[in-house]
């Protein structure tokens, strides 16, 4: 009987959240309420933070900081606070989390060469939260990972169950040691409204195909962390050399407004 009402929990709300919109139309199956999100970001970047070294290296932090800030200061809602931080790690990847958090590695910063690179990779991960990626995420794999147990979820007061799995969910593979890559619709659409931001935040978007050409280059024999959860496909580079000239005139705007350089102090 128990297991019956959690399968219809799980089908009326299935049936109302099947009707979620992402912001270029593209149907969502949301299961989690943003606030549900934000607790598990938060929680998500805790963990993160207390299990990874964290850099003190003020010239890098201030570098990163003043790229993240400026992207999330394009952003319509002015009311989220972000938090930026810098981890010591080779590995090159960056992510952000729903409640207004980013992490960055160090290793990153060899790959993404300028402010104008790391504006790119930054863009796309807000986008990622901004479209609620990580809900569909984090909903698929409830639905499909961990059967009919929404009922039984326990965010926050319990402990969160299956955390692992939900880590993984937002992108968070490479420390919990498994991967839920986003979808390439996913992708695509992070890479649309990424170079829109970073471009409205006056950063030079046609460094778009080359911080993704030197992504596909970089790392090795298994590629860099980033690509394992951000799925590329051949098609990318010619989308985005197309999207970088249609925000072309968001970026000449906002130069010609003035906007700060962000540069890595000697
Ligand atoms: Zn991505």
């Amino acid at each position: 009987m128990k297991k019956l009402l959690s399968a219809l929990a799980l089908l009326s709300l299935l049936g109302g959240c099947a009707t979620h919109q992402s912001p270029t139309g593209r149907g969502q199956t949301l299961l989690f309420s943003p606030a549900e999100m934000n607790q598990l970001g938060a929680a998500s970047f805790e963990e993160m933070k207390k299990q990874q070294k964290i850099s003190k290296d003020s010239k890098v932090n201030a570098y990163v900081g003043c790229v993240a800030n400026r992207v999330t200061a394009a952003l319509p809602d002015k009311s989220q606070r972000w938090e930026v931080v810098v981890f010591d790690s080779p590995q090159v990847n960056a992510f952000a989390l729903p409640g207004g958090h980013i992490g960055v590695y160090t290793g990153l910063l060899k790959v993404a060469e300028n402010q104008d690179q790391l504006a790119v990779v930054l863009g796309h991960e807000v986008a990622h939260v901004l479209a609620q990626h990580s809900n569909e995420q984090v909903s698929r794999a409830q639905m499909t990972g961990t059967g009919l147990q929404l009922a039984n979820v326990a965010l926050g007061a319990g402990g969160i169950a299956n955390r692992d799995l939900y880590m993984a969910a937002l992108g968070l593979g490479a420390l919990v040691g498994y991967i839920l890559p986003f979808g390439r619709e996913q992708e695509s659409e992070a890479d649309v409204m990424g170079l829109e931001l970073m471009a409205r935040a006056g950063f030079d978007p046609r460094a778009g195909t080359v911080l993704w050409q030197n992504m596909a280059k970089a790392g090795g024999a298994q590629g860099p962390e980033l690509l394992s959860t951000h799925p590329s496909h051949n098609t990318r580079i010619r989308d985005l050399a197309r999207l970088e000239q249609q925000v072309m005139p968001l970026y000449e705007a906002a130069r010609a407004s003035g906007v700060k350089t962000c540069q890595m102090t000697k």
